[in-house]
């Protein structure tokens, strides 16, 4: 099927998962694929689950290869996106791959591939809480925590594409060992696995909870675990939630401080407990950012949800597409 609409495919690839999608340029998903990974399989493995996702995408949004003008790839990790590179990612246990040209070639399209924190704000920026401000921060809490900071509309990467890291924030000099060989980073303290470790630890010294027959069972108890306890008015996961939402405020205060964003938009998967964590966030916000008007930055969740990564590569992909077809014109007239 022809289409004159640019089309793309935006990819989200992360610890556990793969998402494609067929995004139009309003940001609706018109062929959606979601895989499964095994943690730490090595990269080629991984690509070739990802370009399989994505024709499976493309298949089932009906359009043919010639609707889709590239591909965008966010993933977890420090890249060199102007050489398609992975210079490592703790994530995915990767060490300088190259992930464009691969998927470049098997696809026969343009691919470009960026950090999936960085993603995602673009994605709010393009579709989502940021398409009505120009300064505001994204947040993601999942397996790790990354963050993007978007300034003047436009997302701002440092000087090595690191920017905006805010899981590795200290919150507590004294606090777990950290992915990232630090200790008491905020990532540490409040990502998934962090959640799941507070609540076994609270198992084992005794405490009686909805997670307790899990924990006896030796079943390995997830962060979605304590959010779907704490639904159900579980106090031991209500009160995980809240220590997790103290710890989520000191660093995101730090922030506040440092880059007055009108809003503050908590992604990933772990933000859905924002029920949960998010009064005792914003209360921690209120005792430590004093200096930034109060209550000037909302805190709010993402409307965009778990797909603003995989919206945000697509963004960037369309923004590259424009940028391919302006740059043509003259040869074409
Ligand atoms: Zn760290």
């Amino acid at each position: 099927m022809q289409t004159e609409v640019p089309h793309v495919i935006g990819i989200d690839l992360g610890g556990y998962h793969v998402s494609a999608a067929v995004v139009n340029p309003e940001g609706h998903l018109i062929g959606i694929s979601e895989r499964t990974v095994e943690r730490f399989r090595p990269p080629a493995e991984v690509l070739a689950i990802l370009v399989s996702a994505a024709r499976e995408a493309l298949e089932r949004s009906g359009l043919g290869h010639e609707a889709i003008r590239g591909i965008g790839v966010g993933l977890p990790g420090t890249l060199r996106p102007t050489e398609g590179l992975c210079l490592f990612s703790t994530i995915l246990n990767w060490q300088d791959v190259q992930i464009r040209d691969p998927i470049q070639e098997a696809l026969g399209l343009p691919t470009c591939i960026l950090n999936n924190v960085h993603a995602t704000a673009v994605g709010e920026l393009s579709f989502g809480a940021g398409k009505d401000v120009d300064n505001f921060a994204c947040v993601s809490i999942g397996t790790g925590i990354g963050g993007g900071v978007i300034i003047g509309g436009e997302i701002y990467r440092g000087d090595s594409d690191s920017a905006g890291e805010v899981g590795h924030i200290t919150v507590d000099p004294d606090g777990p060992e950290c992915v990232c060989g630090n200790q008491g980073c905020l990532e540490a303290l409040t990502a998934g696995p962090a959640i799941a470790r507070m609540a076994a630890e609270s198992l084992k010294l005794g405490a009686q909870s909805l997670l307790t027959d899990m924990a006896a069972q030796s079943q390995p108890i997830r962060a979605e675990h304590v959010f779907r306890a704490a639904r159900e008015g579980d106090a031991l996961a209500i009160k995980i939630w809240e220590k997790v939402g103290r710890y989520l405020g000191l660093g995101i205060a730090t922030l506040i401080t440092l880059v007055n964003p009108r809003r503050v938009i908590l992604g990933g998967r772990v933000s859905q407990a924002f029920e949960f964590f998010g009064p005792s966030l914003k209360e921690e916000v209120r005792r430590r950012a004093r200096v930034v008007p109060r209550d000037f930055t909302e805190i709010l969740p993402s409307p965009l949800g778990a797909r603003a990564s995989l919206l945000g590569s697509a963004a960037t992909a369309l923004a590259e597409a424009r940028c391919r077809e302006v740059a043509t014109v003259p040869k074409t007239v």
